[in-house]
């Protein structure tokens, strides 16, 4: 089947490997003028590790990678209010914390070797039906060749859904820094300071670049967009002042950050597309659900989600079956992701002071229940509800 996929992130790229590898003819078009990860760290949880290990990707990863075995998030003073661990489903259990461009490099090659055809500078506007096949329309005016689907992989912001204000409030600044030998992190573990909702900082291991053996990490501050102005405004010893106050241990850390252009702003969002399926044209990855960073799932549903597409593709010789198929094995696992997500980001970033309030008071007494480690492990590693259960 010709396949013309639109967007080369992390769901375009597993895709795209998935389906060169069963065989069928696959292009990818992306608006950026070459290939380029966007942003700092990830987690790639078990159900993502999963999906790059059916790809043949997994242990090259895991070389690079942090083996991450506990989030650890803590008051100023120190008291925890987050306490998960991965080993609570079992002793092989783990989180993959990575840079975002080993994971990019490494399923571009996969794509690459596979036989995919890149063409970038393709910014994607549509798409067309003529008869039988579909034609990704761009901004220039141009279509690509005729495809027998459409993968809309282009992100958040894909030109197939229409979104209004999807964005949240808070956001937050990352930065990559070596990794801190002061201040007691671990490497196994992502550490983050809280004070109420609103403020918040963290330090995540994300292990190597693949031609480097200097061990990294992510710092990231969570900000309101709207205040990324007035920080760029303000002298950054001043805002190291504010981190220190929250977070003394992170002085180290800090030293590595000498100018505001060292960070990126992020802006989160959340949004599920109404259909992943429209005709012809499938939505994967952030394009049908996006939802912000905070339980670290979003690159591990871009996985499955590809995942379970080539799956489908291979299991249903017509095309329409494939695809209603997929979005029934997907489904479920999104709306329940969503729906968590939904619940969570407020408790971590918005200015409510009852529920932080809540949280502090209610995350002690709640994690002595027998189940809760299980729970908490479980939701983080994204295996609640069957991931790929049709
Ligand atoms: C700061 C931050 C931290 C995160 N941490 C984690 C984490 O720890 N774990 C996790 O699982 N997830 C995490 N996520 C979420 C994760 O990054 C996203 O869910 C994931 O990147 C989605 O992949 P995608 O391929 O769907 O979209 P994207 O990665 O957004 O890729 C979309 C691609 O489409 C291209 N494109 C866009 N529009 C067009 C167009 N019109 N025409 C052509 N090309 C176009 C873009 O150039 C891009 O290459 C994080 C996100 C952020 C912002």
């Amino acid at each position: 089947m010709k396949v013309a996929i639109g967007g080369a992130g992390i769901a375009g790229l597993a895709a795209a490997a998935f389906f060169a590898r069963a065989g069928h003819e696959v292009s990818v078009y992306d608006k950026a003028p070459k290939p380029a990860p966007v942003g700092s760290g990830l987690i790639i949880q078990p159900t993502g590790q999963a999906a790059l290990a059916a790809l043949g990707l997994l242990d090259n990863l895991v070389k690079c990678g942090a083996r991450l075995e506990r989030l650890d998030g803590r008051l100023e003073c120190g008291r925890k209010v987050l306490d998960v661990r991965y080993d609570a489903l079992g002793l092989d259990i783990f989180g993959l914390s990575i840079h975002r461009s080993a994971l990019f490099d490494c399923l571009h090659d996969a794509a690459r070797e596979a036989g995919v055809s890149f063409f970038y500078g393709q910014e994607v506007a549509g798409a067309e039906i003529v008869g039988e096949v579909m034609r990704l329309g761009f901004a220039d005016g141009a279509f690509s060749p005729p495809a027998a689907l459409a993968v809309d992989a282009l992100g958040l912001r894909t030109p197939f859904v229409e979104r209004e204000n999807c964005y949240l409030d808070y956001g937050a600044l990352w930065a990559n820094v070596p990794f801190p030998s002061a201040g007691g992190f671990s490497k196994h573990a992502l550490s983050q300071r809280y004070r109420s909702a609103n403020v918040s900082a963290g330090v995540m291991p994300i292990g190597r670049l693949r031609d480097s053996d200097e061990h990294l990490a992510a710092f990231f501050w969570t900000m309101r967009p709207s205040n990324y102005e007035t920080f760029l405004m303000t002298p950054l010893p001043r805002w190291k002042e504010q981190v220190l106050k929250l977070w003394p241990e992170a002085a180290q850390v800090l030293d590595q950050i000498t100018s505001h252009e060292d960070f990126v702003l992020a802006r989160y969002a959340h949004h599920t597309a109404p259909e992943p399926v429209e005709g012809r044209v499938v939505h994967i990855g952030d394009a049908w659900h996006a939802a912000s960073p905070q339980l670290g799932q979003g690159a591990n549903m871009a996985l499955l989600d590809a995942w379970a597409l080539s799956n489908a593709l291979q299991r249903h010789e017509d095309a329409d079956a494939a695809l209603s198929a997929f979005a029934k094995m997907r489904g479920r696992h999104v709306w329940l992701y969503q729906t968590i997500s939904r619940l969570f980001t407020p408790v971590y970033q918005s200015d409510s002071k009852l529920l932080p309030a809540l949280r502090d008071k209610l995350a002690e007494p709640l994690s002595g229940f027998w189940f809760m480690p299980k729970l908490l492990a479980a939701m983080v590693s994204g295996t609640l509800g069957g991931p790929l259960k049709a």
